[in-house]
Formats: structure tokens, sequence, C-alpha cells
């Protein structure tokens, strides 16, 4: 796989954004690197082997462009609406300083649970409290997130506290 289409990277891109996903969490996801992601979405697919580009297309029901076909179907762009209204989970704020990451304390760590109702009270896209792009997947482990501080995937803190 070499050259994209650059309409099927835009959409690609755009899917990407509107389900929240930073290149570098998609890439965990699906198992690539963050830089042969961003080459991917620049219409340069050689860093990526098959069965990763099929994971990504599958993830925003999206098809590579068939470029023997003269008559290739539209791939359709998930719109913003539409997008959020397939958002299977909850989302979280990973802004470490929004007032609706509530501190508390395990053995002295400090942890951040967010307040979810007051982050996501509509299925938006950003947070409502900060303004913040709200994150879908754990950053660590790319898994669904749940309700609660704490991955149950990898164990990690959806949100990041800096060491004090
Ligand atoms: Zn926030
Ligand atoms: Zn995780």
């Amino acid at each position: 796989m070499t050259n994209l289409d650059p309409e099927f990277c835009r959409k690609f891109k755009e899917a990407r954004r509107n389900a929240a996903l930073s290149q570098s969490m998609l890439a965990k996801e699906v198992g690539c690197k963050q830089s042969a992601l961003s080459m991917f979405e620049q219409g340069d697919g050689t860093k990526l082997n098959d069965g990763v580009i099929a994971k990504l297309c599958r993830k925003f029901n999206m098809e590579l462009p068939k470029e023997e076909k003269e008559d290739k179907p539209a791939v359709a762009a998930p719109r913003p609406a539409a997008a959020l209204r397939a958002l299977p989970h909850s989302a979280f704020c990973p802004n470490a300083l929004c007032p609706s990451n509530l501190s508390y304390f395990v053995d002295g760590r400090r942890f951040l649970k967010p307040d979810r109702a007051a982050q996501d009270p509509a299925g938006g896209l950003y947070c409502a409290v900060c303004g913040e792009l709200l994150e879908r997947h754990c950053p660590s482990c790319g898994a669904p997130v749940h309700d609660g501080a704490v991955c149950t995937f990898c164990g990690e803190p959806y949100v990041a506290v800096a060491d004090q």
C-alpha cells in the first residue's frame, strides 16, 4: 500500500477527530506507531501492514477506495452528529486542572475522578467545564472508557496526575 487517495485520508482523519481520538491513542489501539499513522493520514500507507489498515477502516466504517474500479462508491464520512450518536462509551476530560476532575487519595497517592455528568452532559466532543477534547478511550491501553477513575483493563488512572 503506497499512495492513498487524499480525499480518503482527509475523511479518515476527520473520522478520527470526530471520535475524539488522538493519533497516538488510535495507533496504540490498532498496534502501530503514531508516526506511521500520521504518514497514513498524509497519504503514505507504506509504514502500515494490511492488517492494521483493515483495522483502521473497520473502526471508522470506511473502505479504501478501490483503484481498479471505475465507478468507485463514495466513502461517506460520518457527519459529526451521526458520529456522536455512534459513540459507544463514556467520556472523560483528560485535563488534570479541570475543576470537574475531583481529587481523592489512596495510600497518599492522588487520583482524579472525572465528574462525567458535568463534563459530558449531552454526549459532546468537548468538556462542558473546561473545553478540552474529551477522551473516550484509555490513554494507556486504548480500551473503551467506563465509569470510575481507573481503567479496569490496564489499571492506569484515566487522568494523569503529575507526581508531587
Ligand atoms: Zn474539563
Ligand atoms: Zn487502560
